[in-house]
């Protein structure tokens, strides 16, 4: 009864990031902690896996083993094989920025904690929001820091969460996307359950010339908060309260579903 918990973590980050190595520091005192992130950055990752060349494992010299590959490749590895035990819970971040609204589709951070779901473990992506994520309101003048600064109010939100579905455990396996404001513990509002928030179309990718002269192109930045009403992952990090949103992996659009048919029939 009275066995550790076993908690894997990942990260799109890599296994490098800060981020990373404040969330097993802060939940190294709840249980045996295990990492398994990406040896490189891969943010905007999403569910992908690798399936074009093998994958291996390294150990760093933290202890933290390293992929060539995906955060999803990360936890499908080290539950379906790499580990010869089942995680209790998987928690992917501490992503360094928002991950909210359609962030959640691209998120390489929310991957990682899905694909724990989906082989049926609970599982929490935590991302510390800052920047243009915080200045959502309309008119903000956009202050962006250049990085986050509070990892260490992250990682206890994330060990409060631990510790919760330890002693409490959600009733089905949940997938919870967490996103935590860029400020220290104590100005918490506390945690608010919210739905996911829209974005704005997001900006036009930005255009440069290599030194051969070809075009090349950067992703432009994600658009502005456009649904970030009352209610949302928005609206709830930009008045200081913690973001806890619910996932789920149906994207059956069932409103639709008669319209299609009818459509079909026609
Ligand atoms: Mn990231």
């Amino acid at each position: 009864m009275n066995q550790p918990m076993k908690i894997l973590l990942s990260n799109d980050d890599g296994y490098f990031s800060a981020g990373l190595a404040a969330l097993a520091e802060a939940l190294s005192a709840l249980g045996e902690v295990t990492v398994v992130a990406p040896d490189a950055e891969r943010s905007g990752a999403s569910n992908s896996l690798t399936l074009d060349r093998p994958l291996t494992v390294r150990q760093a010299p933290n202890g933290f083993y390293r992929v060539n590959g995906t955060p999803t490749d990360c936890v499908h590895m080290a539950v379906t094989g790499l580990l010869d035990w089942q995680p209790d819970i998987v928690v992917s971040g501490i992503n360094h920025g928002a991950n909210m609204g359609d962030d959640t589709l691209y998120s390489g951070t929310v991957a990682a904690a899905t694909e724990g779901y989906l082989l049926g473990i609970p599982s929490l992506a935590i991302s510390l929001a800052y920047g243009s994520a915080c200045a959502t309101e309309s008119g903000t003048p956009r202050h962006i820091p250049p990085r986050p600064e509070y990892f260490v109010t992250a990682g206890r939100v994330a060990a409060d969460l631990v510790r919760k579905i330890q002693h409490c455990p959600l009733e089905a396996p949940a997938l919870i996307n967490v996103n935590v404001p860029d400020c220290p513990y104590e100005n918490l509002q506390g945690l608010k359950v919210t739905r996911l928030g829209r974005r704005h179309k997001a900006e036009p990718v930005i255009s440069s010339t290599n030194p051969r002269g070809e075009t090349i192109y950067w992703v432009g930045a994600a658009g502005p908060a456009a649904d970030a009403g009352e209610g949302t992952d928005f609206h709830a990090v930009a008045t200081g309260w913690v973001s806890l949103t619910p996932l789920q992996v149906d994207l059956t659009h069932y409103p639709q579903l008669a319209g299609l048919r009818s459509w079909v029939e026609r």
